[in-house]
């Protein structure tokens, strides 16, 4: 690996490096000092870093003149997301920073750059191709460092099958590159997050926390279903819908039974086509053209023609896909049978609450 490349800007634009980490170290800051008004302006960038991810999905970088604010922000940040120890929040955060890291990474003009991220903070092994004038490939992974981070896109360029590899050497362009990275970044800040001690926070940091949590309970419900179409009654859908629904939108990874599970339920109960490709495209990082196929073909638009029902309880219950059955799962056998029936009973308490 060459010598150091980071300048201090990149420290801040990549706070998940090691270089970025020794530097936060030195600064041997501790959390009572926190609530010294000259840290104001940096805990207020950690409660926005949150809020960002939370409202828009992705953390932004702020600008090379912010720097050291930019910097110190990011393990506040960090702290004040694993307080609040809660599963959805902390892989929403993970994934924003990871989005946020990908634009930067695809932003940096210097090779060299990507490959001593890459070195310096996940152990890569790789090369870059930058002074073979006739690659048609920036650099070269690794076969195991490939498949780690690859193994999460589901798509089917990523298959290793459909890549060039040489002598365990896979050839990638420079943006393959950098997703590949926003993978392993997207890991380390959740293993970041979940392996942060639970410390006594000061006050001050409590009334932040207090304020992210409120966003998080308004924005948890709203984000749950703000995509979907009114038509379809949303109270009436089952827990085990409900939990797939919500993992998507923590950009967790769906097993294809789930997947499949989700898909057909909501086709099912009156989402359109192009609506669900929507949702599933803008709330992680679902390629869109294998999106399209498969929900096309679930719906019956592609191949047979047979739309596609989701399986049934005890198919569910052997995925581990059943949270747990409620009063209605007692009664039923299916997840559309359970949408039925709540949906008459939320119809009749509602003409009794009219009539009363
Ligand atoms: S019992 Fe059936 S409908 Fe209820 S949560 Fe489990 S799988 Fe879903």
């Amino acid at each position: 690996m060459t010598s150091m490349l980071l300048s201090p800007p990149d420290l801040a634009k990549y706070p998940f490096t090691k270089e970025s980490r020794d530097y936060i170290k030195g600064l041997d800051l501790k959390v009572d000092e926190l609530v010294n008004p000259d840290y104001g302006e940096v805990l207020n960038r950690a409660e926005q870093r949150v809020e960002e991810a939370l409202l828009g999905g992705e953390v932004k970088w702020r600008g090379e003149r912010y720097y050291e604010i930019e910097a110190l922000s990011y393990p506040i940040a960090i702290m004040l997301v694993a307080s609040i120890d809660d599963d959805f929040l902390g892989r929403r955060y993970a994934l924003a920073e990871a989005k946020r890291a990908y634009s930067l990474f695809r932003r940096e003009r210097d090779p060299e750059r990507l490959l001593e991220i890459a070195g310096s903070a996940f152990d890569w092994r790789a090369q870059d191709l930058a002074s073979d004038a006739n690659q048609s490939y920036d650099y070269t992974l690794h076969f195991v460092d490939y498949l780690r981070n690859a193994s999460r896109i589901r798509s089917d360029p990523w298959k290793l099958v459909n890549r060039l590899m040489i002598k365990g050497m896979v050839f990638l362009k420079k943006d393959e590159f950098a997703r590949l990275l926003s993978e392993e970044v997207q890991k380390h800040v959740h293993a970041t997050i979940t392996s942060s001690p639970k410390i006594n926070l000061p006050p001050l940091l409590l009334q932040r926390i207090t304020r992210i949590s409120q966003i998080l309970g308004e924005r948890r419900e709203q984000m749950r279903w703000e995509e979907l179409p009114e038509k379809t009654m949303v109270a009436a859908y089952p827990p085990c819908i409900k939990r797939l629904y919500d993992a998507l939108l923590a950009g967790r990874h769906l097993s294809h039974v789930g997947r499949f599970s989700l898909t057909s339920f909501l086709l099912n109960v009156g989402v359109d086509t192009e609506e669900l490709i929507r949702v599933y495209t803008s709330v992680s990082d679902f390629d869109e053209r294998l999106t399209r196929y498969q929900t096309e073909h679930i719906a019956g638009k592609k191949g047979s023609g047979t739309k596609y029902l989701p399986p049934n309880c005890d198919t569910l219950k052997t995925h581990g896909l059943c949270p747990g059955p409620d009063e209605v799962c007692r009664t039923i056998r299916h997840p559309l049978s359970y949408y039925r029936t709540k949906v008459r009973l939320i119809r009749r308490g509602r003409a009794v609450a009219e009539r009363a």
